[in-house]
């Protein structure tokens, strides 16, 4: 078996370890004598993975007992429904930031349910920048502010948090668990798991628990945090297997040295595959220099009728899964916790080669 080099933006590359892990304990989960995915999500086994990878998660990010974990279904699409239905309360609006599709599909959604106002857009510059803070027009009675600090297509990323009186909504589906964050300066923060986290079919939300209560009437007890909170993420069957994995993902970032570790591995990947891009006239990134994403690299070819015979190549490398979203062309390389930083320097030494024969 040869494993290849993954750079999906999602479903993404999951650890190794955490793959063989899981392949050792498929038939009999610790001399229990089923699979995990066999088991009531109301028995020990699983209520003890769940309390589990709550606890490691919250030692990750240092989640003080002031907010709730939650463990939902649905995506972080749902939660573009989820956090208007649960955070809107008496309240006629809410601000957002544009930076991207992400944010789009965010604020589409949140436009059904209250106004939408929309502080800043970097639209104008095709949403290769993140507009200045002190531009943005913000409402001071915003029912929050909604952002995407890591927009997955664009490559765009906040190294900064915006500072404001109103609770602070981030979409961190690209980004949660690539390096510490202060989880006090946020109000939710929510998150699809097939990225850092573990396998597609989980999703996280993490809410101060004052915000908790406020839902909608109209809002589903799928989508009502309260609800979730008050039964530990089991109000109905929760997808137990993805809950497991990522449990097995949480002890491995553990066993990494945790996020401030992460960190340091992501700044080094990510910074020798700029530093290649931009040593090039070859390739490029449309990204300005302060925005630049950890996790999800987009670059073009100088020539994109070479897009097509790049991909075939790199695909024919091990390389897989280097295409930009539909929406945008051109190249994309994810480098998600997972992806080693020996992915990195086997795509780097594949770009220069593809230049010397192509360029
Ligand atoms: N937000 C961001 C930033 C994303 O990258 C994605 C998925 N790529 C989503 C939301 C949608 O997530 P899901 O597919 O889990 O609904």
């Amino acid at each position: 078996m040869t494993r290849k080099y993954n750079f999906c933006a999602g479903p993404a590359a999951l650890p190794e370890a955490v793959l063989e892990t899981a392949r050792n304990e498929m038939l009999d989960w610790h001399g229990s004598g089923l699979s995990i995915m066999e088991m009531s999500h109301r028995s020990p086994e699983i209520v003890g993975i769940a309390e589990r990878a709550e606890a490691d998660l919250r030692q990750l990010l240092s989640i003080s007992d002031d907010y709730a974990v939650l463990f939902l279904q649905g995506g972080a699409s749902t939660q573009f429904s989820a956090v208007p239905l649960n955070l809107l309360g008496g309240k006629t609006s809410a601000d957002y930031v544009n930076t991207g599709q992400w944010s789009k599909k965010a604020i589409a959604e949140a436009k059904r349910y209250g106004g939408v106002n929309v502080v800043a857009s970097s639209e104008d510059t095709n949403f290769s920048t993140i507009p200045a803070f002190d531009s943005w027009q913000l409402d001071k009675d915003a029912a929050y502010l909604h952002y995407t600090p890591n927009e997955t297509i664009g490559g765009v990323e906040y190294f900064w948090t915006p500072k404001v009186d109103v609770p602070l909504v981030a979409d961190m589906s690209s980004t949660i668990l690539s390096r510490p964050i202060d989880v006090s300066e946020f109000g939710v923060i929510y998150a699809g798991a097939q990225k850092n986290i573990g396998p597609a079919g989980l999703t996280l939300v993490i809410v101060r628990k004052d915000l908790l209560g406020r839902a909608a009437d109209i809002c589903p007890a799928m989508l009502n945090w309260q609800v979730a909170a008050d039964n530990d993420s089991m109000y109905n069957t929760p997808p137990t297997y993805a809950l497991y994995l990522a449990g097995l993902v949480f002890d491995w970032l553990k066993a990494q040295g945790g996020l401030e570790a992460m960190e340091a591995i992501n700044r080094r990947k990510a910074g020798k595959l700029y530093a290649a891009i931009d040593g090039s006239d070859f390739y490029a990134n449309p990204v300005e220099l302060a925005s630049r994403s950890l996790m999800n690299v987009p670059f073009t070819l100088a020539d994109d009728s070479l897009d097509k015979a790049f991909l075939a190549e790199a695909d024919e490398a091990g390389l897989l899964n280097l295409k930009g979203h539909r929406s945008v062309g051109g190249m994309r390389a994810s480098i998600y916790n997972a992806v080693g930083e020996d992915a990195v320097d086997a795509l780097i030494a594949f770009m220069h080669d593809f230049e010397q024969r192509h360029g």
